[in-house]
This record gives C-alpha cells, sequence and structure tokens, in this order.
C-alpha cells in the first residue's frame, strides 16, 4: 500500500535544496600513524603530515589517473573507489554484538539466518514485515516477551509503542550484523508535543541510512523513484523544500488499518488517525538519535544514550518539541549537535585506503569506522583473503586491481573498496 502526502502549508521558509552529500567523499581525518588531524587542501592528491611528516596520497575515490614514487618503483593509479574516511564528532558507540541478548538472538530466532530478499535494502525490508506482520502482529504481553527472552531488553518499554518496535527492529537487524539506530522525531509545531520513535538502519549497498518506521511497518520513498528507500534528511528536506509532496510511505502490509495494535490490556496504540499523523513527512522536523553501546539493556529511563541532535538553519535556536526534553538532552556532555550531515549520516564500512611513500616502499594503511570491526580481507584470485590492515605495496612489475572490504563481528561485509594500478620502474 502506498500513501500519497497533499501539501499542507507551511509557513514562509523557501530556502534552497540540500546538496548531495552521499556523493561527497571527504579525506578529512586523523592521520593514521600520528594521530595528527589532517586537512587536505582541496583538489590536492597528496599531504605530507606536520606532524609526522609522512607523505601521504589523499584517501578518496577518483578517475583521475596518479603517478608517484615511493622505494625507487614507480606507481600509476588508475580508478579508484575508496571509502570516505569522516570521523564524525561524537564516539560512534556500537559495541551491541557485546549484548548477550543480541547473540542469543540469532540462535532463537532461526529465521533469521534466511531472511532471503534479493538485495540488502530487501532483506532489511523483510525483516520488518517478518517482525512486525508475522512474528508481533500485536505488541507481545509479558509472558511472551520473558518465553522469547526479550523482556530484559523490552522491559523499559511498556507503554510507547512505537518505541517498543523500533527497539525490536534495531535488536534483530543488530543481530543480523547491520547497524541500526533509534531515531526520535517530532514536528515544528508548539501546540503539538508529540514525538514519534522509528528507526534507521546503515545499508552498505545503497551505502545510505535508510527510514523504517517499524510500528506501521512502513517505509518511504521519493514519488519519482518508488523502489529507493529515504534517509531522515532526505524526507526532511522534502517537508521543508516541498511540503512533502515527493515523499511517499509503503506499507509492508496491505491495508495498516487492518492491522491491529493493541497492548497486552488490549488498548489500542494507535488511533486511527495515527497513520496520517506519524507517517506525515511533516513529523521529521526534529531528529534526535539515541546511540549507546547498551542500548538495548540500558533502562531507557537511566539516560546513559548519548544524544545526537540534528540542527540546521531550520530549527537553530529553537527548543526540541516545544521545550519537552529529549532523553539526556539536559546532560551537556551526553548531547551533541550536529548540522554537518556526515555527522548525522556517516559512511560506515567503508576501507578508506591510504597510501604513504617512504623511501623505502610504498605501504598501504587501511582504515574503517565499521561498528564491531573484525578484519579486512582483499579479494586476491578470486578469494576473499584476511589481511593486515598495514602492508607493502608489491614492487613486481604489472598491472594490479585489488578489492578491500572490512567483515564486522556477525560476517557482515561492507562495500567494495577498489584500486587499480601498474606499477613499473
Ligand atoms: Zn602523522
Amino acid at each position: 500500500m502506498v500513501m500519497n502526502f497533499p501539501g499542507a502549508p507551511h509557513p514562509k521558509r523557501t530556502r534552497g535544496s540540500y546538496p548531495g552529500y552521499f556523493t561527497l567523499l571527504t579525506a578529512d581525518a586523523p592521520c593514521p600513524l600520528c594521530g595528527n588531524f589532517l586537512r587536505f587542501p582541496q583538489w590536492a592528491e597528496r599531504l605530507a603530515c606536520p606532524e609526522c611528516q609522512s607523505a601521504w596520497i589523499r584517501p578518496v575515490s577518483s578517475n583521475r589517473r596518479l603517478v608517484f614514487r615511493a622505494g625507487r618503483v614507480n606507481f600509476g593509479l588508475g580508478r579508484r573507489w575508496v571509502g570516505p574516511v569522516w570521523r564524525p564528532k561524537y564516539p560512534f558507540q556500537h559495541a551491541l554484538f557485546h549484548e548477550p541478548e543480541v547473540r542469543s538472538l540469532t540462535s532463537r530466532h532461526s529465521w533469521l539466518k534466511r531472511i532471503g530478499g534479493r538485495s540488502l535494502w530487501r532483506q532489511q525490508l523483510k525483516l520488518m514485515q517478518r517482525l512486525r506482520c508475522d512474528i508481533f502482529p500485536t505488541r507481545a504481553s509479558t509472558a511472551e516477551l520473558k518465553r522469547l527472552d526479550l523482556w530484559t531488553i523490552c522491559r523499559t518499554n511498556t507503554h510507547w509503542f512505537c518505541t517498543h518496535f523500533a527497539y525490536l527492529y534495531v535488536l534483530f537487524a543488530v543481530a543480523k550484523g547491520w547497524t541500526a539506530r533509534i531515531l526520535n522525531i517530532g514536528r515544528d509545531n508548539p501546540q503539538d508535543t508529540h514525538g514519534h520513535m522509528v528507526c534507521e538502519v546503515w545499508n552498505d549497498e545503497l551505502q545510505k541510512w535508510i527510514v523504517v518506521d517499524p510500528l506501521y511497518a512502513a517505509w518511504f520513498s521519493c514519488r519519482a523513484k518508488p523502489d529507493e528507500p529515504l534517509s531522515y534528511m532526505e524526507i526532511r528536506a522534502d517537508w521543508l523544500v516541498h511540503r512533502g509532496r515527493n515523499v511517499r510511505a509503503h506499507f509492508c502490509v496491505e491495508d495498516w488499518r487492518k492491522n491491529i495494535f493493541c497492548s497486552e490490556r488490549s488498548i489500542p496504540a494507535v488511533e486511527h488517525n495515527g497513520g496520517e499523523r506519524e507517517l506525515h513527512p511533516d513529523m521529521y522536523f526534529w531528529g534526535v538519535a539515541y546511540l549507546t553501546n547498551r542500548f538495548l539493556t540500558d533502562a531507557y529511563a537511566d539516560r546513559h544514550h548519548l544524544v545526537l541532535m540534528w540542527r540546521d538553519s531550520w530549527n537553530d535556536g529553537r527548543l526540541w518539541l516545544h521545550q519537552n526534553k529529549p532523553v539526556s538532552y539536559h546532560l551537556e556532555r551526553r548531547l551533541v549537535t550536529t548540522g554537518h550531515p556526515m555527522d548525522f549520516h556517516p559512511p560506515l564500512n567503508n576501507v578508506a585506503i591510504w597510501i604513504r611513500c617512504s623511501a623505502k616502499a610504498a605501504i598501504v594503511h587501511l582504515k574503517t569506522l565499521t561498528p564491531n570491526f573484525s578484519h579486512f580481507e582483499m579479494k586476491r584470485m578470486g578469494q576473499w583473503r584476511r589481511i593486515p590492515a598495514e602492508f607493502v605495496l608489491p614492487r613486481k612489475k604489472g598491472r594490479f586491481c585489488w578489492q578491500f572490504c572490512s567483515v564486522n563481528q556477525f560476517g557482515g561485509a561492507g562495500k567494495r573498496s577498489v584500486l587499480k594500478g601498474t606499477s613499473f620502474s
């Protein structure tokens, strides 16, 4: 089922459009050797670290040919896809693998392993469908949650239905090896202090964060591209610029109205107009991501969550949801605000390829922001093999085409970085 949003009137504000930041790659990152923050001048392909004097090749994607010399060997780099190396300004906390509940989940729910789906996005969608429509068509009772060994996780969410289902989705997504987080959203209306909880899941294939709304088993796309799921900022940007006219809500259920959402006390959790209210793109005016290493088992009220708030010129200087406080909002050190898209939507699971030219050799340093990182792999003779994060470029003459990927502790591999080139004397 598809829902279109008519352009509701929105006061003033006609500022420009959003940049396509997912194609934006940046090399601004700490020096892999000494940690000094490196800022490559625009178009500069090389930079010597002012701190440790290492000579680096800019680690970004390029079609430009680049020739350099190291250890009396000349190397020519051709077309290359090198993962972004942006370092978010907040500590990215996702050591969820160490949650015993997460580790036991895959064994307890065998359907998780064979979830199917042609693409990663289809799999992420199928997870929501299975979870929301098949496994938990209504909010599970305390007894059932205890039987499924999920009570510890859900114990703090007995009232907030959207939060409850958002928790469940994140939990199962993490057990699959994907990175997901809970997003608290709200509209720009002082009279309406009502918030909503959805999830954002990182998609390695599409290289973006995607919003899923597990309570309604819903997701969003652009009207022009119905198969491409949207991120928080894309939904929000369309609301601000086009009043949500281009956004479509898709549902995993035939008709969400027929889907009975009820609590164990049989109180309807969602009013009849709930869908129209909470699925509307204007809900995405405010956005707060809750991050913690233990957000599945930390009590929600304990305020252990790190709060990452999106703030730009549209909501600058205003109070969150008409002076309501998001969890931890009042704890200064737990709140990070950002107006930089790469902070809010950091590219993950990529391999950044740094090349250092020393007098003796060209040395490759692999870097990644993969949550629950395990190791790097390289494709050689058609086989993926584990490799160290630092190694010497072979001096043997000839062409090379290398592919690297990062693998997390669940065995999930990220997008490949490719390096093509030639070595010649
Ligand atoms: Zn350095």
